[in-house]
C-alpha cells in the first residue's frame, strides 16, 4: 500500500484535497492554503543540494542534479522550487499527489533525493521556469502572499461587469490560490447567490467579498492544519442552510462549471 504522509491527512477532508485519490462526481485540487501546508513540510530540502533526479516527467532531469534548493515558495496552487539557475513549477492538478521521506511508490513524475530525505511527486504537472518569478507572477493576486493587494482584487473585479460573480471567484489573476471551497464559503457568508453579476453587486459588497477571500485563505490554513477544516463548511457540500433551516441548492454553475451550494432565500442575486 503506498504511505502517502497526506492520507490520514485528508480523511478529514472528505471534500478533499488532491492528495489522495477520491470517489464521487467531482474532484478538487488542493487550494492555496494546501500548498502552504506543503511549503513547510519540505523546508528542510531549503538549502540542501539535490543528488538525484528521476521520473516520467520530460524535463531535463539530469541538469537538476548538484542544484541546491535556494527557495520554495508559492502562487495560489503552485509550488515553487527555486535553484540557481531555474524554478521547479509544480501544479497538483485534480489527481496530484506527493510523498516526503518515503518509500517511492509507483512512477512518479518527479523524485528527487537528498541526503536529508526524498521527494517524490507523482500525477502533477511539472514546468521549468527559466524567467525572474517576478516577471512571472503577480504576487499581490496571491491571497496567502504578504504583497496580497485588495484594492487591486477590486480593481480586477470591477473590470468584469459581465461575469458572474462564480467564476470570478475561481479566476486564479483575481484570487490566486482560491478554489471551490472558498467560492462556496464566501458567497455564502457574504449572501451572494452565485449567478449574481459582477456589475450588479454593488461596490460594498464587492469589497466584503475580497476581504472574505483574503480572511478565509487564512482560516482555511489554520482549520486545515488542525484538521477541523471541514466542520467549519456552512454551504460547501451542505443539504441545509444553517441560517434559514431550508435546503441548500446545489447546481454546477457558470462558464467553470463547478459545483455551488447556495441558498435561495438568503444569499441575494444581483442580475
Ligand atoms: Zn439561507
Amino acid at each position: 500500500m503506498p504511505l502517502y504522509r497526506h492520507t490520514c491527512l485528508n480523511k478529514d477532508l472528505g471534500h478533499g484535497s488532491a492528495f489522495v485519490m477520491q470517489s464521487g462526481k467531482e474532484r478538487s485540487m488542493p487550494e492555496g492554503p494546501s500548498i502552504i501546508i506543503l511549503k513547510e513540510e519540505i523546508h528542510h530540502f531549503k538549502g540542501k543540494k539535490i543528488l538525484a533526479a528521476l521520473g516520467n516527467s520530460k524535463i531535463d532531469k539530469k541538469k537538476l542534479v548538484n542544484q541546491k534548493v535556494v527557495d520554495i515558495k508559492t502562487w495560489g496552487k503552485h509550488l515553487l522550487i527555486c535553484l540557481p539557475k531555474l524554478t521547479l513549477r509544480i501544479h497538483l492538478l485534480l489527481f496530484g499527489k506527493y510523498s516526503i521521506d518515503e518509500e517511492r511508490n509507483g512512477n512518479p513524475r518527479l523524485a528527487l533525493t537528498f541526503r536529508n530525505g526524498t521527494l517524490n511527486f507523482y500525477s502533477c504537472a511539472i514546468k521549468e521556469i527559466e524567467e525572474d518569478l517576478d516577471e512571472v507572477y503577480d504576487w499581490s493576486a496571491d491571497l496567502m502572499n504578504k504583497a496580497w493587494d485588495p484594492a487591486a482584487a477590486r480593481k480586477k473585479l470591477t473590470a468584469k461587469p459581465e461575469t458572474f460573480i462564480c467564476d470570478a471567484l475561481l479566476d486564479q489573476e483575481i484570487f490566486s490560490g482560491a478554489g471551490n471551497i472558498f467560492k462556496n464559503e464566501v458567497l455564502f457568508r457574504t449572501r451572494i447567490h452565485p449567478k449574481s453579476l459582477v456589475g450588479k453587486i454593488p461596490a460594498r459588497k464587492r469589497a466584503e467579498i475580497v476581504k472574505q477571500m483574503h480572511l478565509y485563505a487564512f482560516q482555511f490554513l489554520e482549520w486545515k492544519k488542525a484538521f477541523v477544516l471541514k466542520k467549519h463548511w456552512e454551504a460547501h457540500t451542505k443539504k441545509i442552510c444553517p441560517r434559514c433551516d431550508i435546503p441548500l441548492v446545489k447546481e454546477y454553475l457558470g462558464k467553470t462549471q463547478r459545483r455551488s451550494f447556495y441558498c435561495r432565500n438568503c444569499q441575494v442575486w444581483y442580475k
